[in-house]
């Protein structure tokens, strides 16, 4: 089976521009952007999508957040603010299976879903 895009930026097979990286999660550009600040944030380890997700992951989706935090930091955007979407399947329009936390910032959001 081929292998997700994902899973290859991990490997580096596809490059990336990475934002941050450590042993479990990494951070990069979103190839698109739907904001001055897109930064897509994902587990290493291949998770289909949020619906997969199992108490194993817990402590590894708390540290997604805490590295979102790290990474508002960084690029400055701590204090603007900032949002963050988890597509998750067909409805939502999920198009890479392997999860990811859509960061963006750097723009006020004016349409507002929630
Ligand atoms: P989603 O619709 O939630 O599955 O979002 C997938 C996101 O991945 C989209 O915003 C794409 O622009 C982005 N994307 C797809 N391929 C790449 C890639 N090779 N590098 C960076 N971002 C990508
Ligand atoms: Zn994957």
């Amino acid at each position: 089976m081929e292998e997700c895009t994902f899973c290859k930026i991990v490997k580096g097979e596809i490059p990336s521009s990475k934002v941050y990286e450590d042993d479990q999660i990494l951070a990069f550009n979103d190839i698109n952007p739907a904001a001055p600040i897109h930064v897509l944030v994902i587990p290493k380890k291949h998770i289909k999508s949020l619906i997969e997700l199992t108490p194993d992951d817990e402590l590894l989706i708390g540290k997604i957040y805490t590295v979102i935090n790290k990474i508002a930091e960084k690029l400055n955007f701590k204090d603007s603010g900032f949002r963050v979407i988890v597509n998750c399947g067909k409805d939502a329009g999920q198009e890479v299976e392997h999860l990811h936390f859509h960061v963006l910032a750097g723009a006020k959001f004016g349409d507002k879903i929630v």
